[in-house]
């Protein structure tokens, strides 16, 4: 992990063949280490308790998503889209907020034809649960864009994940967890395919319960708190940061947020 993070840091003053030489032996190693679990976990396979199926009575769920980290790609957005509509797919598009200027029309094109939008954190580089109140000073300003873009669906950048911190963002899904993902810089998997509630930390004791009865069809409502005062202190929050009490009352419309295992 420590490793994993110092590479991550570095990242940016390593030289591309290097890089590309440094991840070749990573991944020659992690390739035997976890041959077990990898490039399929059998067990994440198996639905969790009280599933009540895919909707409509479908056999399974495919999902598409992309990230969007340079301006290349926001340009490429819509070819891609249009192809995919040809297919008969509608995929999820994650931006990111600060790394280039926010795509609106890209945006607002792709909600139309009933695409799913997501944020794909504010810039695609370091760790945003590194600390608490990083996070939290963070998390000011990526609701401040969720709901600038009217958008309810978050990815990390570099897929890192904190499940407990995330009830701080004011979102209904997050999609930054695999199965199984030796391969990342956080490598845990949460060891199903399947989505799953994470319960906001206060309302249960666990934390992360891959395993609990849900239904797709009826979202389960909770009491989220509000950001600590701390973070709506922080020295660096946007200007247009939301007050408490705007915040208080999206709370109390927030839902858990419903976390989807991607297996890549
Ligand atoms: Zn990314």
């Amino acid at each position: 992990m420590f490793l994993n993070s110092l590479y991550y840091h570095l990242k940016p003053l390593i030289p591309r063949w290097l890089q590309i030489q440094i991840r070749r032996q990573i991944v020659r190693r992690k390739r035997e280490k976890y041959s077990h679990v990898w490039p399929i976990d059998e067990r994440a396979a198996k639905p969790p308790e009280g599933w009540k199926g895919w909707p409509d009575g479908k056999k399974f769920a495919l999902v598409l998503t992309h990230d969007v980290e340079t301006i290349k790609g926001v340009e490429r957005v819509t070819r891609v889209a249009e192809l995919e509509k040809k297919l008969g797919f509608r995929s999820s598009f994650n931006f990111i907020a600060e790394e280039y200027p926010t795509p609106h029309d890209q945006i607002k094109y792709l909600k139309e034809e009933g695409f799913e939008v997501g944020l794909h954190g504010l810039n695609h580089n370091g760790n945003l649960f590194e600390s608490r109140k990083k996070f939290l000073r963070q998390a000011l300003r990526i609701n401040q864009y969720l709901k600038d873009w009217g958008v309810t669906g978050f990815r990390t950048p570099i897929m890192y994940h904190n499940l407990e911190w995330i009830h701080d963002l004011n979102i209904e899904y997050d999609s930054s967890t695999f199965d199984t993902d030796p391969f990342e810089p956080q490598p845990d998997g949460v060891g199903t395919i399947f989505p799953f509630w994470v319960p906001a930390p206060h309302t249960q004791s666990s934390v992360l319960s891959p395993h609990n009865e849900f239904d797709l069809s009826e979202p389960v409502t909770c009491n989220s708190q509000p950001l600590p005062a701390e973070a709506l202190a922080q020295e660096g929050a946007p200007s247009n940061s939301i007050n408490t009490s705007e915040r208080k009352s999206q709370d109390a419309s927030r839902k858990r947020s419903l976390v989807t295992s991607n297996n890549s």
